[in-house]
């Protein structure tokens, strides 16, 4: 039996090793700063895909000192100057927030 080749040889995609769940726990970072997250509304609880994160507080120029906030092994940290309440919530991604104008986008960077 002859295999005839029409389209030449087949090529494999190229394919990321990870595992969808390695590329979640993959440091986020934009730039070379963290994601950051600001509660211009005051809600009680904003969600977010990442567990390692800055609170800024509000919008500048009345934001709090940008501080680094990690959740660990726990899926909720307290920001210690706003009080905010931050949950990791899995089905949101990495540059994901709820609600959504939560994200602080820092366009000067730091
Ligand atoms: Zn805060």
């Amino acid at each position: 039996m002859r295999l005839i080749t029409r389209h030449g040889p087949v090529v494999e995609p190229m394919l990321d090793p990870r595992t969808d769940e390695e590329r979640l726990e993959a440091p986020v970072q934009w730039g070379h700063a963290y994601v950051k997250f600001r509660n211009d509304n005051g809600v009680p609880e904003i969600r977010i895909g990442v567990k390692e994160f800055k609170c800024i507080g509000v919008s500048p120029p009345q934001d709090h000192p940008h501080i680094y906030l990690d959740m660990g092994n726990d899926d909720t940290i307290l920001c210690p100057y706003c009080a905010t309440l931050f949950r990791f919530d899995t089905r949101l991604g990495p540059g994901e927030a709820d609600p959504p104008d939560c994200l602080f986008i820092d366009e000067l960077g730091e």
